[in-house]
């Protein structure tokens, strides 16, 4: 009934592949999203292949969890159940672009709470999307206390097996922007922010 279930399945996007033009190509979308998900998809079910007492544990119960997961299959459930959740999730969380972009409802003001202001909050978040070393992504998340959190996730690490709620990511590995900025991680970041779905992080950090 749920793709969030075993066999997992490629989860199409919730808007056209153009539809983040010109912040991020058709080509950029069409990749990352029909190959490069579409892969970590299949990964996933085969390791799971042969796991059937696994088969019936949600993406994030699995990795809510890791240390219930076999050590056979463990590293291929975090790095490919992973992939499958961080990508679903940042593409979920995009929608067509706007340059006046900015957070709305009480995420807005607990941002502004907490950053000083969205511009600050701006600085902070590229500042810490652009150190992260290698292939990972960079979050906001909502912490166990209830507080926003900037994290960093190496590799397709997630913060649910930290037991944080993610409210928005950005992917900093290069395939996420290299076809369309080459290595100019910074522009690609600057644009990212105009095709954040404010409303769906809003929804996010006010469940309880
Ligand atoms: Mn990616």
């Amino acid at each position: 009934m749920s793709e969030n279930y075993y066999e997992f399945t490629l989860i199409p996007l919730p808007y056209d592949y153009g539809a983040l033009e010109p912040y991020i190509s058709t080509q950029t979308m069409q990749v990352h999203h029909d190959r490069l998900l579409k892969a970590y998809v299949e990964k996933l079910n085969g390791a799971l292949s042969t796991y059937p007492s696994l088969q019936k544990l949600s993406l994030e119960q699995l990795l809510g969890n890791t240390c219930a997961i076999p050590a056979s299959i463990r590293t291929s459930i975090v790095n490919f159940g992973g992939g499958v959740y961080n990508h679903n999730f940042f593409f979920a969380s995009l929608r067509a672009g706007t340059s006046e972009n900015k957070p709305v409802g009480s995420l807005a003001s607990t941002i502004d709470h907490h950053f000083g202001s969205f511009a600050e909050f701006k600085k902070a978040f590229k500042e810490k999307a652009l150190s992260v070393f290698g292939s990972g992504w960079m979050w906001l998340v909502k912490d166990r206390k209830g507080g926003l959190l900037l994290e960093q996730t190496a590799n397709q690490n997630t913060p649910i097996s930290l037991g944080h709620r993610p409210l928005l990511v950005i992917d900093v590995w290069e395939h996420a922007y290299f076809l369309q900025y080459l290595n100019l991680r910074a522009d690609y970041i600057d644009n990212w922010f105009n095709v954040i779905n404010w409303e769906r992080a809003d929804a996010l950090f006010g469940m309880t």
